[in-house]
């Protein structure tokens, strides 16, 4: 296979091991002869593999018993109106700090009152806004903690006198969360911690129940708790991978322990771009995320860009196009990218900056 550097948004980068024990699966599901595709998701095997999933997630995040952990097709689009429908009775505010954040916002809008709190739409949404106030009359608020597409990211569990709900889609599993904090936590795996067609959501069960709407039965999250998420098929082979991907980071010593490495990982770029007289970052440096590092051309640079395109390429770096709103480059380090593909990226920048002085 050729050697490259993969920097993909999403679906990201999974680490071998899963990929390598998802073949064997596809061939033999545990030893049933029965490929992990066939496997009915009414048998005992298969009941394990959901059961090593939910206990996986709630060992590496400390969940506690408070709160209940789900798995659902549908992405984490589909997850912006499952908020709404299971929370949103008089008001709720959304903290608008990006596309994601926003389509939420929109979703909620199209089932009650919901408004945006505060928004860094100003400039591009390359920071977070802060010192907003927060009223107590909120049925939740709603904060997007990773800007997948701008590189920011709100690195702290905030204290917050209402629900707090939070898409964690591109940042989960990057760092401890202290989960009590939050009424909700969803997101898509396919940005850490699985392959694309399955998302999950960290619910607080009492939480629940407090709307006078009636929910449709695939949108009540209190029907996909009951029947731990298995209230009709799951997405049984993206469930699978998002296992064998849990199993190797506690492996590796579970989030505390890739939390150091994603910020060393993120340190190295960030430093190379803030040295590097040819890049220049895109975000506030307080809200740098540590999980897509965007940078464009410096000033005066900017007809470079192609060219280190090209040259990036050949050096094999994939995936490190920026969005198409933000322009310039980004790569994103999710926890299966190693300090070995960042710093082939720092050296490819390095070598380039050489040809160019
Ligand atoms: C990618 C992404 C989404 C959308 O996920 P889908 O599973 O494609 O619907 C939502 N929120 C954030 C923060 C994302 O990065």
């Amino acid at each position: 296979m050729k050697k490259v550097h993969v920097f993909n948004a999403g679906p990201c980068l999974l680490p071998q091991a899963a990929i390598d024990n998802a073949i064997e699966a596809l061939r033999d599901f545990k030893g049933t002869g029965v490929s992990v595709l066939s496997i009915s998701h009414r048998t005992k095997e298969w009941d394990a593999t959901m059961d090593e999933c939910r206990a996986l997630w709630k060992e590496l995040l400390h969940i506690p018993d408070t709160h209940e952990v789900i798995f659902l097709g549908g992405g984490a689009s589909l997850q912006f109106l499952y908020v709404a429908m299971n929370f949103l009775e008089r008001k709720a505010a959304y903290l608008d700090t990006g596309v994601w954040a926003h389509k939420a916002l929109k979703e909620a809008q199209g089932i009650g009152n919901a408004y945006a709190i505060a928004s860094s739409a100003d400039r591009n949404y390359s920071y977070i806004p802060k010192g907003f106030e927060i009223p107590g009359d909120l049925d939740y608020l709603h904060i997007t903690t990773n800007n997948t597409i701008y590189g920011t990211e709100i690195h702290e569990d905030m204290d917050c006198p209402v629900p707090l709900v939070a898409d964690m889609s591109s940042d989960i599993m990057s760092r401890p969360v202290d989960v009590g904090k939050y009424a909700l936590i969803y997101g898509g795996a396919q940005k850490n911690v699985g392959p694309a067609g399955v998302i999950f959501a960290i619910i607080r069960k009492d939480a629940l129940g407090k709307v006078s709407r009636y929910i449709p039965t695939m949108l009540d999250y209190r029907v996909h708790i009951d029947k731990l998420s298995m209230f009709n098929t799951p997405p049984v082979f993206s469930i699978f991978v998002m296992n064998e991907t849990l199993k190797w980071l506690k492996g590796i010593g579970g989030v505390e322990a890739i939390h150091r490495i994603d910020n060393e990982k993120a340190g190295l770029l960030y430093d190379e771009i803030d040295r590097n007289p040819l890049f220049t970052g895109t975000a506030a440096k307080e809200d740098r995320s540590i999980m897509n590092v965007c940078f464009v051309m410096a000033p005066g640079y900017e007809s470079l860009q192609d060219e280190f395109f090209a040259y990036a390429k050949e050096c094999g770096m994939v995936g490190i196009k920026g969005h198409r709103s933000v322009g310039g480059f980004r790569a994103s380090i999710y926890n299966a990218c190693t300090a070995e593909d960042v710093k082939a990226l720092v050296s490819c920048m390095q070598e380039f900056a050489k040809l160019k002085a």
